[in-house]
């Protein structure tokens, strides 16, 4: 059996159990999915250089959480805005993992009204690991085109660490 993510919209496998995240609201297939994207990049120093940020930044941005809480509105934002300067940038990954420390501060808005992606880390699980970079850059062009009316702020916030 399989769920749709009431967040994300991927389709996964059933699993049992709550979601372990404190502000990453998921249903527990997605979130077991995404603990096996990051398993693969753990496992291959590569892998983990070339995607680590995107799958970070991809996953949090298609999951915003309750806007109510303060570090769920920052983590829809600031992860959006390292996607930003990673994809529209063309910034090295470790410039972006920088600026998110650097962005970690103050208050943020809601973020906009529920997006829509064409893509989820479903699209990445379910590839071979030699297709998984591919995959993911994909994934986290989706990621990021999914939430148009953010990218305005997504900007701002990048053009301010640079
Ligand atoms: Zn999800």
């Amino acid at each position: 059996m399989s769920e749709v993510c009431f967040s994300c919209g991927g389709a996964f496998a059933d699993a049992p159990g709550g979601t372990a995240h404190a502000y990453m609201a998921s249903t527990p297939g997605c979130w077991d999915a995404y603990g096996a994207v990051l398993a693969r990049e753990y496992q291959n120093a590569v892998l983990f250089g070339r995607c680590h940020r995107l799958t970070v930044d991809a996953f949090a941005v298609q999951h915003p959480g309750d806007p109510a809480e303060r570090r769920a509105r920052q983590s829809f934002w600031i992860h959006g805005a390292s996607l930003w300067m990673v994809l529209r940038m063309g910034r090295p990954h470790h410039e972006a993992t920088a600026a998110l420390k650097s962005l970690a501060q103050g208050d943020f808005p809601v973020p906009p009204a529920k997006p829509a992606f064409t893509l989820t880390h479903a699209d990445v699980l379910c590839a071979p690991e030699a297709e998984h970079e591919v995959r993911v850059k994909a994934w986290a062009e989706a990621a990021l085109a999914g939430c148009a009316d953010a990218h305005a702020t997504f900007a701002a916030l990048a053009q301010r660490v640079v």
